[in-house]
Parts: structure tokens; sequence; C-alpha cells
């Protein structure tokens, strides 16, 4: 019999963990990270990545870093960190006590810096930024060397050391790596290691006044940390050789953590890179970052997604080595199967119509047993009130229709879940001609829905006592833009434009009182129409529920 070890297949990320085990490198020691830049929140791109290093520091009895990339301290912010955090341990991913960050290892990656020039491998540049692109060549050119090349030791030691002390404005000079200015790899043509830029950091205050880029910081913080496999997204396959070059530098003994890429996520209908969620959040155009439609992690929290719909749906997407996009509706049908097994019901109608049951005795109540989760038998019952005057959805009402039509009409008989059979008798119209009210009469014997002598009915509606049902807010989401790629412009034109303006619409709701003392992210299922969950703008006197995901796929019917 094959056990699940043997018919498990592994990407091959985890078929690189494994044998590196098996090898014992790294004296079969696993430790990854997942390394933020804290100037914006995080997506659910993010969400794949962290899932995908925390997951193997799991599998695999590893440790897992959390280390913010904080080498920018202009577009970097502590309310990132803290919005980071929180993501983080709401996926589940645990980092223990090693909260890292890059500017922890200034001084670390300074005196490196100091070294490389001693070497001869580093020097001070003042070149214009124009200049340096222009000297840098294009990736079928090669390079022209800086006239600053070939400094000499002192003077470059010299320099830096001014260059740190604040000597020199912003933008003016930087401390560039001497690799040769004919790399085929662009990235390899004498990078900047360092620029000036007198700003204060979030952590570091105002201790520095020049900052290291992503390249001359990345791979020696994964080696200070002991980081085994630097796991991230295939745009940084070109910085790879970089990567390993600092590292020749710096590592003296055998241990070198190793840089694999992966496809990112992309995704359609949804816009992922932060400076373009940033700009959403800066012009209004959503509540905020945690906008429920937003693609972050903390909007889709706030729309009502779980951890586990998200880890099934990054299982579902894979891991790859190249890229594609997913659809969303794979996202939709993870977190649908997910609150199908968990979610509680509930009856809610969204567009009331009212009903009366005229042969109901007036002032009379009555409860009825609901089914909390087909699904989930341990999750019980509850009591639904039943009176004379209920509502129920309007769409589930036509005064005239033909046989396929499964609601209400005049003459004919539905089941109101959990209830009665009722049959309508009459209409009450306005002076406009519409309706404003349905006249029904039910079956007493029909209690619990269940049919009294074997007769049939074809539709189930769900319904709300007027007298006891809470009256709610509810916002109903649709896609954020109007286009699968969004970012797919005309010449001159803004992915902005892309917007749907029609995304958010809010309406007021009666939900059965059950949801009285629901808490904020509380998860439902108003049955026949949707999931829900509790927003956090809800106050004592109003619920607001946010629409996390219709029941069924209906977007194609649009
Ligand atoms: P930007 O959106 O400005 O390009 P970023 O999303 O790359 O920034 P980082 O904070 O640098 O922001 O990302 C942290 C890590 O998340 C990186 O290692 C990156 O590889 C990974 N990552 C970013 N976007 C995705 C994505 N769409 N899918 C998977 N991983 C991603
Ligand atoms: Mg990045």
């Amino acid at each position: 019999m094959k056990t699940e070890e043997t018919t498990k297949s592994y990407h091959f990320i985890e078929t690189i963990v494994r044998q590196d085990i098996e090898d014992k490198k790294y004296d079969a020691r696993i430790h990854t990270r997942f390394p933020p830049e804290p100037n914006g929140y995080l997506h659910i791109g993010h969400a794949k990545a962290i899932l995908l290093s925390y997951g193997i520091s799991e599998d695999y009895n590893g440790k897992f870093n959390l280390r913010f990339d904080d080498t920018n301290p202009i577009t970097e912010d502590t309310e990132y960190v803290d919005s980071i955090k929180e993501d983080l341990r709401w996926l589940g991913a645990d980092w223990e006590d090693r909260e890292c960050y890059s500017s922890d290892y200034f001084q670390q990656l300074y005196d490196w810096a100091v070294m490389l020039i001693k070497k001869g491998k580093a020097y001070v540049c003042e070149l214009t930024a124009e200049q340096i692109s222009e000297y840098r060549g294009t990736p079928t050119k090669p390079g022209k060397e800086s006239p600053f090349r070939n400094r000499s030791v002192e003077e470059n030691l010299e320099l830096f050391e001014k260059m740190k002390n604040g000597e020199f404005s912003d933008n003016t000079i930087i401390l560039r790596a001497k690799i040769g200015m004919d790399s085929p790899n662009m990235h390899m043509r004498d990078p900047i290691m360092y620029r000036i830029l007198h700003a204060h950091h979030h952590k570091a205050g105002n201790k520095w006044c020049i900052y290291p880029t992503y390249d001359y910081t990345h791979g020696q913080s994964d080696y200070i940390e002991g980081i085994t496999h630097s796991l991230c997204t295939l745009e940084f396959e070109n910085h790879r050789p970089l990567y390993d070059w600092y590292l020749d530098q710096i590592v003296e003994g055998d241990y070198r953590p190793r840089q694999i890429e992966f496809a990112r996520l992309n995704l359609n209908y949804t816009v992922m890179s932060k400076r373009k969620l940033l700009q959403l959040v800066k012009d209004n155009l959503v509540s905020g970052w945690d906008d429920p439609r937003m693609p972050t992690i903390s909007g889709l929290r706030r729309r009502g997604y779980t951890p586990e719909s998200l880890k099934v749906f990054a299982e579902k997407v894979g891991i790859a080595k190249r890229e594609n996009v997913i659809d969303i509706g794979l996202l939709e049908f993870s977190i649908r199967e997910d609150l199908n097994k968990k979610s509680q019901r509930v009856l809610a109608v969204l567009d009331p119509l009212k009903v009366v049951i005229t042969n109901y005795p007036e002032g009379q109540t009555e409860e009825l047993d609901g089914i909390n989760n087909p699904e989930d038998e341990t999750m019980g019952t509850r009591k639904i009130p039943f009176s004379r005057e209920l509502y129920i959805e309007q769409k589930d009402f036509k005064e005239e229709a033909n046989r396929k039509f499964w609601g209400l009409k005049v003459g004919k008989e539905v089941r109101l879940r959990y209830a009665y059979f009722v049959k309508c008798e009459s209409v009450v119209k306005d002076k406009n001609g519409n309706i404003t009210e349905v006249h029904c009469t039910y079956d007493p014997a029909s209690r619990g829905g269940k049919s009294p002598d074997g007769r049939k009915v074809k539709g189930t509606l769900h319904w709300v006592s007027a007298q006891h049902a809470i009256k709610a807010d509810v916002k109903l989401y649709d896609r954020l833009f109007t286009v699968e790629n969004p970012e797919k412009v005309e010449e001159g034109g803004d992915f902005k434009d892309n917007l749907n303006t029609d995304s958010l619409e809010t309406k007021t709701c009666f939900v059965e009182p059950f949801v009285k003392d629901a808490k904020i992210l509380d998860k439902f299922q108003f049955e026949r129409t949707g999931y829900f969950c509790i927003d956090k703008d809800s106050t004592k006197d109003k619920i607001v529920f946010n629409r996390t995901v219709t029941l069924k796929d209906n977007w194609k019917k649009k």
C-alpha cells in the first residue's frame, strides 16, 4: 500500500530542500525568511510568499525569520511594520523571537563596505544619476568605466567616511562595487552599494545618512541570520549573480545562503504593486488599505476571508518557475468551500417585500427550529421567530409568472424555510401600481416546512419576521476593476481609468435576530444569498455586514 509520503509530489523548491537535507548541506538545517519592505500593506501575493517560506520551515523542522528590509527611510513607516506583523500572525506564520531588521545590520554592512574598498572592490563615484545610466550601456552594448573608478584606496576610504559623516548632500556621490562594466548582466556593471539620504529612519533614527541598496543588503542579511534557502520572486533572478558576488567577498567558511526564485502570483481584475495600491488609498478611491475590495491581506480579512482559504488557494496555485495569471474566481472558490464547511446559516432579506399571513393570529409569535449548518451537525439548531408579518426577497415574488418561476405568485403555494407552506391570495398596491404587500394564507399543519399530506411545493424561500428582524447595513462588492488586466492602458492612460465605479453598493437589510450578539469578523451564510461577515464599522446600534462572496460564481452571467 502506498503511504501518503510516497504519493505526495513535491514542487521544485521542496525537491531542492529535501536534497539538501539528505546531503547534510547546512548540517541538514533549514532556515527561511520573509523580507518585506515596510512601505505598504501586504497583499495576496505576499501571502503566497509567506506561506511558501513559512510552510517549508514548518514541514522540515526549520526556522523562519521575519525580516523588515528597511533600507529606504523615505517610504517606510512603523504603521506598515505593525500591519505586516498582524498579517503574518493572522496567516499563522510564526517567527518566534526572530523579528529582524536590515537596519540592525547597518554597522556590519558599513564595515564590510570598508573592507571591500580596502580590497580594491568598491569605489566612490561622483557621476550624476544621468551619467551613471548613460555609462551603464545597454544589454547589448557594454558600459563605460567611470572616471572615478581608479581612485586610490586611501582616497575612497576618506570619501566614504565623509559620506557617512554627512559632509555631502543627498544624491551627490555614491559608493559602487568594482565588478566590471562589460558584464552581460546589467546588474553587475559596477552596481550602487550606498547612496546619501539625509532622512529620518523609522528605526535607526538620524544615525545614518548613507543607506545601502537592496542588492548590497539582502544576501548579507541572509548570511548574518543563517538563512539557508532565500526564496524570492523571479524578478530577482538577474540579481542572483550579484547576491553571490557580495557573499563571495565576505564569506569565509563553507556556509552560504542560496537564493531560489519562483513565479510571483498574478491575479486578474486587480493590481498588486504596492505603489499602485498606495495610490488608490491616497486618492481616496478606496476607504483604506483594508478596504474589502483591496487584494491586501487586511482587505481580504475584513472581507471575510479565512487564513485556511488562502492556504488552500496558495496550494491550488502551486509553485512554478514560470509566470502566469490566476483567475480571481479561484480565490473566491477557495473561500466558498471553506465557509460552506464552517459558517453559521441565518435567514436574511436584502430587498424586502412585506408578506402578511392573513390567517395567522395577530399578535402571535412562535419559534421555529433552524439548522445552523447542514455540513456540520455539531453546530446544532437555533430558534427563529415567526409572526404574521414577514419580509421575503422582492425577486422571489411575481404577480404573474410562467411555470418555470419557482418563487411565489398569486394562487401559488411555496414553502417558507423551516416554517410553513404559504399560498399567495392577493396583493396590495400603492397608487403607482407598485406592490407594497403580498397577502398569503398558511397551512398550520405544515409546521417546520413539512408537507402535511404529501403534497409538494416547488420553491423554498427565505424570510424574516418583520417585527423581530434586525435592520442592518450590508455592503455588496463587485470587482475593483472592470478589465482583466488593469495595468494595460492606452498611451497616456492610467490604471485608475480601469476602476469599476460600481464596485460598492450599500443597502439596508433585515436579518433574523440570531446575529444580534455577533462580533466583528463573525461569518454567516445568508441562506440562498451568499457569505457575509461583520464589518469593523459596526456599532452597538447598527450592524454592518460585508458580503464576502456570493453562493455561486455568478460573474459569468453579467
Ligand atoms: P512592489 O509591489 O513595490 O514591487 P514587493 O511586493 O516586491 O514591492 P516586498 O516587500 O519587497 O514588496 O516583497 C517582499 C517579498 O514578497 C519579496 O521577497 C517578494 O519576492 C515577495 N512578493 C512580492 N510580490 C509577490 C507576488 N505577487 N507573489 C509572490 N511573492 C511576492
Ligand atoms: Mg520588491
